[in-house]
């Protein structure tokens, strides 16, 4: 039991609203997690350190970084914030350099892919100097079976999209509980990903655009009523969404915005 601790507020921050072609000039995927002085990133956009900078955060402060899947606009921030680690700091920095090991947790062939990256963008030393210093962690989330990162309690649920090791993830840290959609179509899966949650956050990217890989905003609305999470809000908005807000019902991210729960 857990009852006799209160609830600590949970700080969520979306450093990324957008899909991966910056329509309306919105960032890649990434929403920050603060809870109890620990900092975690769910999702990791190309545009990550744009964010960062933009919103005066530190690379460094990042305790683990979770993915839901290996499309480019979710994780391909990773490369980015382990090289800044290896070599920015040094070159003067705003911020000191890592100290703190960095955490980095996604479906089975994560560690792969990053490396393979960093290696197809010729920077072929920073991901064996992270490792060598014990400052970079893969762990691989198995499908519902909970994992435990940090402080957070992490379970990854399998969800339709074009990638086929693509999750929505759980998170429960500070007693509150954030569920996230990823890139996913409709299945009843994600009822399950955002049973109670005190925040589900569903990646919608157009209005009415049939598509097998994501859910659009008139199906989800119909499942609407079987939601029982105590907030929704919509990300990861292509230009459809964009351009027909006055359409969409449900409440919206944007690039900074803060929710604490
Ligand atoms: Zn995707």
């Amino acid at each position: 039991m857990t009852a006799s601790a209160s609830p600590a507020s949970v700080r969520i921050q979306f450093l990324g609203t957008g899909g991966p072609f910056a329509s309306g000039a919105r960032l890649q995927t990434c929403i920050l997690i603060e809870s109890s002085g620990r900092r975690y990133l769910i999702d990791c956009g190309m545009t990550v350190l744009v964010a960062m900078a933009r919103f005066g955060i530190d690379p460094g402060s990042i305790d683990a970084v979770l993915i839901t899947h290996l499309h480019g606009d979710h994780y391909g921030g990773l490369p980015l914030m382990i090289l800044e680690a290896c070599v920015n700091a040094p070159e003067g920095s705003t911020y000191p350099p890592r100290t703190r090991p960095l955490c980095v947790a996604g479906p089975a062939g994560t560690e792969e892919h990053v490396q393979n990256a960093l290696d197809v963008f010729e920077w072929r030393t920073p991901f064996a100097t992270m490792k060598n210093a014990g400052l970079l962690q893969f762990i691989t989330l198995e499908p519902r079976r909970e994992a435990a990162i940090g402080d957070l309690r992490v379970t990854a649920f399998p969800v339709v999209h074009y990638t086929p090791e693509a999750t929505a993830l759980r998170v429960t840290v500070g007693g509150k509980t954030i569920a996230y959609s990823g890139d996913a179509a409709w299945t009843d899966t994600l009822l399950d990903v955002a049973a109670d949650a005190d925040l589900f956050i569903c990646g919608v990217y157009t209005i009415d655009v049939a598509q097998g890989g994501f859910v659009n905003y008139r199906t989800l609305e119909q499942h609407r009523d079987r939601l029982t999470c105590k907030r929704l809000v919509l990300t990861h908005l292509g230009a459809q969404m964009q351009n027909r807000l006055g359409e969409v019902k449900e409440e919206v991210a944007s690039d900074g915005l803060v929710i604490t729960v």
